[in-house]
């Protein structure tokens, strides 16, 4: 708790001093945007709480699969929609080598992390999709990861001992960074009882691009899915709520960025 306490301190007076005094020495201090994750990093490495959400969330799932209608489970093709990242697969090893070495997030050492098919399970995740699959239930694993990584990504899901682990389950990015085409693919075939995630753009397309205040009314319109049809896992590091933060603007500097995140900030009302 105390090593957590000063590494915040450190962080913000940083951040005040960035924002009082322009000086290049400074502005080094945060010229990694990855340093402002050191706390969200450490909180899915390090809190239980972390841990306890994500049993949370796969435990709702358990009840919603035995909540079904008997005639629903009788029922042939019924399929589970999962993303990978953040949702099944803990990346968090390679968010805390970028902090370490000082670095932003960049596709090749991505893919140097992915090629090691190295990535351990959010807890409760292989449970629960074994759980599904012996109840019939196919499991489709629909990511944005590319498609140059689905062979270590396969190997890393087998690793894992995860249902449906076979490339026809597996359907990455090619060119559309919307899963919907793909949802849709599986839809054609299968009814979907349930899909997962740690980013909106998991579930439906009705979130995409939207605005901070856009995307809470449509998270409310949705509000009877939340823990039913839609199970949410926790992902303080990234994700599209971080680039609504940013209006979708993916070339700020690193300055720009924390001067809006800054200027996200609501206070207590004057
Ligand atoms: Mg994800």
């Amino acid at each position: 708790m105390k090593k957590y306490f000063l590494v915040t301190t450190i962080c913000f007076a940083a951040l005040a001093a960035s924002s009082q005094n322009q000086s290049p020495k400074q502005t080094v201090a945060l010229n990694s945007i990855e340093e402002l994750k050191l706390l969200s990093t450490l909180w899915q490495q390090d809190a239980a709480e972390y841990r306890a959400l994500c049993y949370q969330a796969f435990n709702t799932a358990t009840m919603h699969i035995d909540a079904m209608p008997k005639k629903m489970r009788k029922k042939q093709h019924l399929a589970i929609i999962t993303d990978l990242d953040e949702t099944i697969l803990d990346n968090s090893p390679n968010e805390a080598q970028l902090i370490k070495d000082g670095k932003s997030w960049n596709y090749p050492s991505w893919k140097q992390w992915t090629d090691l098919s190295a990535a351990t399970a959010v807890p409760g995740a292989v449970e629960f999709l074994q759980y599904a699959k012996r109840k019939d239930i196919n499991i489709f694993y629909i990511s944005n990861r590319s498609v140059n990584e689905v062979a270590s990504t396969l190997i890393n899901l087998q690793k894992l001992n995860l249902p449906d682990a076979d490339t026809s389950h597996m359907l990455f990015m090619s060119n559309d960074a919307s899963k919907e085409s793909r949802r849709q693919a599986v839809m054609k075939t299968y009814t979907v009882i349930m899909l997962m995630g740690d980013n909106l753009n998991d579930f439906a397309n009705v979130f995409e691009g939207k605005n901070i205040a856009d995307r809470f009314t449509e998270t409310d319109n949705a509000k009877d899915d939340w823990g039913k049809k839609f199970i949410v896992l926790p992902n303080t590091t990234y994700g599209e709520w971080e680039n609504a933060l940013y209006n979708y603007k993916f070339n700020l500097t690193p300055e720009q960025k924390i001067n809006l995140l800054r200027s996200s900030l609501q206070g207590i009302p004057q």
